[in-house]
């Protein structure tokens, strides 16, 4: 790690470094396997596995010596079964990752050289990642708010009444010592706040609100300080939502810079981006780059992609 960061610094580095699949490949079977393969079917460690050979040439292929089931580095995570080359998918996290907004299909499109359509499914593979590991635990001085994100039609159609109002999108956010949840739900009444805040928060922490009444149960097993916006109270014995309030104008701010609009969809995933960036903002670009490429277990399916694609693809 520390010899990486010693030879990357800049995306010139990285197109340097990471120059072809093989070194890729290998980049991540050194660092999540540590020299031994482990097979993701059964889990097995072993220096056993057999290597496979198509066409006469090793490219990472590995049969189980237990289960006997064939795998690579990449089975089961963001990269599986994927026919875009492993040195895009790793271009595409890092220019992901360490600009600042984000970045739109289009523009990754053009910048790695693939189809638009390409470059929309490997961003939300992206996103999906980093919705999925962004699970932080709130324990006192949790800030909780609730806000309400997009709308495609800002007026009201004719003929359409209380249209506008349902493409806006109720979000829930958890906010506590620089960590922030936001959760997309249905609605904000009292069942669904105190669901969110009885998963994320520790039972008898401090939970800062506002004078809504979907918060009124949060006494019952928090220390609730309610500040009254309402009867324009901003900060009350010293507690105050400042931080959550503060997050939900960059959060609108940024989906109305970047992706114009999304979709109500698609909104939780824009959400999870937005979190790991703010949750991960004192951690530098190859750090969180590696971080990100190591870990990413998970892959959302193409075929769930797909059906999406098909209606929301002129994102
Ligand atoms: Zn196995």
């Amino acid at each position: 790690m520390d010899k990486l960061r010693k030879n990357i610094k800049s995306f010139i580095d990285i197109l340097s470094y990471f120059k072809d699949a093989k070194t890729c490949r290998e980049f991540l079977e050194e660092q999540r396997w540590h020299g031994t393969p482990i097979c993701p079917h059964c889990g097995t460690i072993s220096q056993k596995h057999y290597k496979l050979k198509t066409k006469g040439e090793y490219n990472g292929k590995y049969k189980c010596c237990e289960c006997r089931e064939v795998f690579t580095v990449t089975t089961g995570t963001m990269f599986h079964g994927s026919h875009i080359p492993l040195q895009k998918w790793f271009y595409a996290i890092y220019i992901f990752i360490s600009h600042k907004k984000g970045i739109s299909s289009i523009q990754l499109a053009k910048d790695i050289d693939v189809t638009q359509k390409s470059a929309w499914f490997m961003l939300n593979r992206i996103r999906y990642n980093m919705y999925d590991r962004m699970k932080p635990a709130f324990e006192d001085m949790t800030q909780v708010d609730e806000t309400y994100v997009g709308g495609r039609n800002k007026g009201r159609i004719k003929g359409a009444q209380g249209r506008s109002l349902k493409t806006k999108v109720p979000v829930v956010g958890l906010l506590s010592n620089g960590m922030v949840k936001t959760i997309v739900v249905p609605n904000t009444d009292r069942f669904h706040l105190q669901t969110i805040i009885d998963v994320y928060v520790r039972k008898e922490s401090t939970v800062i609100t506002d004078g809504w009444q979907g918060y009124s149960n949060v006494k019952r097993e928090y220390n609730h300080k309610v500040v009254d916006h309402g009867k324009y109270e901003y900060v009350k014995d010293g507690f105050h939502t400042n931080s959550i309030e503060g997050y939900w104008s960059h959060l609108k701010r940024g989906i109305k810079g970047i992706y114009h609009k999304v979709s109500k969809k698609h909104l939780w995933r824009y959400c999870g981006e937005f979190d790991f960036r703010y949750n991960t903002r004192k951690i530098d670009d190859i750090t969180k780059f590696v971080m990100f490429v190591v870990t990413g277990y998970r892959r959302l399916a193409y075929k769930e992609l797909l059906a999406e694609y098909e209606i929301w693809g002129n994102l």
